[in-house]
């Protein structure tokens, strides 16, 4: 199925008319576990009763209206966390290359996520070097308080260092989820708008 859809966003890029119909890929990169498709269900109106409907299911289209002004996001929780074979590699490399804004997800209950989130930064920033894509560094499961390894400062330390957005959520109790998205919209239109003045 990734096949397809991957066929299918390549042909709109050739097109390039992304911009002129306010259509944006959203990639969402991080480790396994650290709820990268709970985000990607909550943006997409799944609820958690009917999830198992929808295995398989990697890439949400939603249109937002942020500001009295529509925007559609595509959302691709495409990202391979599991060891890889040679042969599926080209996905991971597909997502580095065709995202219009990145949201890197840790987990605030595992530090290691937070270490790989500085990884996924690096990687990004090499491969996409002289775009300025928007990134948003999110610390996911903010309810699991006693289970908390990485502090709110070191996010928003973080995120200073790496220049890019930091906000934390909850899948779980859909904490700061809308505002993730919405933020992610504001972040695409003001690089649009820096681009057209
Ligand atoms: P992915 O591997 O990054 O796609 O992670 P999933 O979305 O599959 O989530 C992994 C596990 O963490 C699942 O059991 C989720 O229910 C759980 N989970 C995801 N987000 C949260 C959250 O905000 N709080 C809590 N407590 N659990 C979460
Ligand atoms: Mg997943």
């Amino acid at each position: 199925s990734i096949l397809s859809r991957a066929n299918w966003s390549s042909e709109s890029d050739e097109s390039d008319s992304s911009e002129a119909e306010c259509l944006y890929r959203v990639v969402l990169l991080g480790d396994h576990g650290v709820g990268k498709s709970s985000l990607a269900s909550i943006f997409a109106g799944i609820q958690e009763k009917d999830a198992h409907n929808h295995v398989g299911e990697d890439t949400y289209e939603r249109t937002l209206t942020v500001d009295g002004e529509d925007t559609t996001l595509i959302v691709m929780d495409t990202w391979e966390t599991e060891k890889q074979e040679e042969d599926e590699k080209w996905v991971n490399d597909y997502c580095m290359q065709v995202g219009n804004a990145y949201v890197i997800v840790y987990s605030i209950t595992d530090r290691s996520s937070f270490e790989s989130a500085s990884e996924l930064r690096i990687q990004l920033r090499r491969i996409r070097q002289a775009e300025n894509i928007p990134i948003i560094l999110v610390g996911n499961k903010s309810d699991l308080v006693r289970c908390r390894e990485v502090a709110v400062e070191e996010g928003r330390a973080c995120a200073v260092v790496f220049d890019c957005k930091f906000i934390e959520t909850s899948a779980s109790l859909h904490h700061n989820v809308n505002e993730l998205f919405e933020g992610i919209v504001r972040q695409i239109r003001l690089r649009r708008d820096s681009k057209e003045t």
